[in-house]
C-alpha cells in the first residue's frame, strides 16, 4: 500500500516518527507506548507483564524518565535489555529521542518493544514514537472524573489499564462511570481491570498484547 503523505504538513517530529515505525517494522518489532500519570503504576504492571510474557516472546525495553534511572533498574532484575532515556526537563519523550536509541538494541532479535513514557496524563499522547499502537495506564485512585478531563490519551490509545482495583473499597470511584466515559470516548478501546500488585488481571492483559505481537508477526510473513 502506497501511503502519500505531504511531507510540507508534517511536524518533525511526525517525520521522526515515520522512521522510527519503518525501522521497527524492518525488523518486525511490534512497538507499545505506555502512558500515564506518575503514580499510576506503569513500570509495576510492565514488571508483572514481563514475568508472564518473558518466554513466550522477545522483549526490549524503553524507559522514559525526566531524570532517574529508577525504573530502568527495576526492569533490568527482570532479565530483558532495558534502555534509559532521560528527558533532563521535558515532560514527555519524542521521536528524536526514541530513535537515538534504538541503536543501542539488536533489533532483530526483539518481538516486542515496550516503550515507558514520562509519567504525563497530558502531553506524551500527543508525540507519537512510531510505536503500533498506544496503551493508557489510570490507577482508580486518580479519580473518576480523569477521562473527561483529559479524553486525548483515552481517545489515542487502544487499551486502557484500570490499576489499583483492589483499592476500590478505599474509594469513591464508580466504576460503571468510568467504564461508561472511556467507552463514550473511545467506544473501540480496551479495558483491563487490574491490579500489578495482586497480580489480578494481568494474565489477561498479557494475553491480549501477545495476541497483538503475533498479529503483526503473522501479517509481516505474509508480505
Ligand atoms: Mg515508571
Ligand atoms: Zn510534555
Amino acid at each position: 500500500m502506497e501511503i502519500k503523505v505531504n511531507q510540507g504538513i508534517l511536524s518533525s517530529n511526525e517525520r521522526t516518527a515515520l522512521e522510527n515505525k519503518k525501522v521497527f517494522d524492518e525488523n518486525g518489532l511490534f512497538v507499545i507506548n505506555i502512558m500515564g500519570s506518575p503514580g499510576a503504576g506503569k513500570t509495576t504492571v510492565l514488571e508483572k507483564t514481563i514475568d508472564i510474557l518473558v518466554n513466550s516472546v522477545k522483549l526490549g525495553v524503553i524507559e522514559g524518565d525526566i531524570y532517574t534511572s529508577k525504573d530502568a533498574q527495576r526492569i533490568e532484575k527482570h532479565g530483558v535489555p532495558v534502555k534509559q532515556i532521560n528527558t533532563g526537563g521535558a515532560c514527555h519523550l519524542d521521536a528524536g529521542m526514541v530513535s537515538k536509541v534504538l541503536t543501542d538494541f539488536r533489533l532483530s532479535e526483539i518481538e516486542l518493544l515496550v516503550i515507558e513514557n514520562v509519567g504525563n496524563l497530558v502531553c506524551p499522547v500527543e508525540f507519537n514514537l512510531g510505536e503500533d499502537i498506544k496503551i493508557a495506564v489510570l490507577s482508580i485512585t486518580e479519580g473518576d472524573d480523569k477521562p473527561m478531563k483529559y479524553p486525548l490519551i483515552f481517545r489515542e490509545s487502544r487499551a486502557v489499564i484500570l490499576n489499583k482495583v483492589d483499592l476500590i473499597d478505599f474509594t469513591d470511584v464508580d466504576m460503571n462511570s468510568l467504564r461508561t466515559d472511556i467507552k463514550r470516548i473511545n467506544p473501540k478501546i480496551e479495558i483491563f481491570e487490574v491490579s500489578a500488585r495482586t497480580g489480578q488481571g494481568i494474565n489477561e492483559w498479557s494475553r491480549w498484547l501477545l495476541e497483538k505481537v503475533k498479529d503483526k508477526n503473522v501479517k509481516n510473513a505474509v508480505n
